[in-house]
């Protein structure tokens, strides 16, 4: 997948934005090089799209960062309820937003 070059690209030491990487992911072990975004996600979906999430699914973080086009699953315009398997397969995502829906 093309995600995978970035996934596994070596890191700069200098951490930054500590508190994001410190949760442990509910339930697993990511793979390396990513991470949870500690914010509860309130639903998925803009306005009339909105639907309810469970608690404890957060916002996959790819080397710490958010590559994804929308900044929170609440403000999300993809519909289509269709994730995309990152990293070898290891967790599911809104393509569009990160949300784990694994
Ligand atoms: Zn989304």
């Amino acid at each position: 997948m093309a995600t995978k070059t970035g996934l596994y690209a070596p890191k700069p030491m200098a951490a930054s934005r500590p508190e994001v990487r410190a949760l442990a992911a509910p339930g697993r072990e990511l793979p390396s090089g990513l991470s949870y975004r500690v914010e509860a996600v309130t639903g998925h979906g803009h306005g009339r799209h909105r639907a309810p999430v469970h608690p404890g699914r957060y916002v996959v973080l790819v080397d710490g960062e958010s590559p994804w086009a929308t900044a929170r699953p609440e403000e999300c315009l993809d519909t289509t309820d269709q994730g995309v398997w990152i990293a070898d397969g290891a967790v599911q995502v809104c393509l569009s937003c990160g949300l784990d829906c694994t």
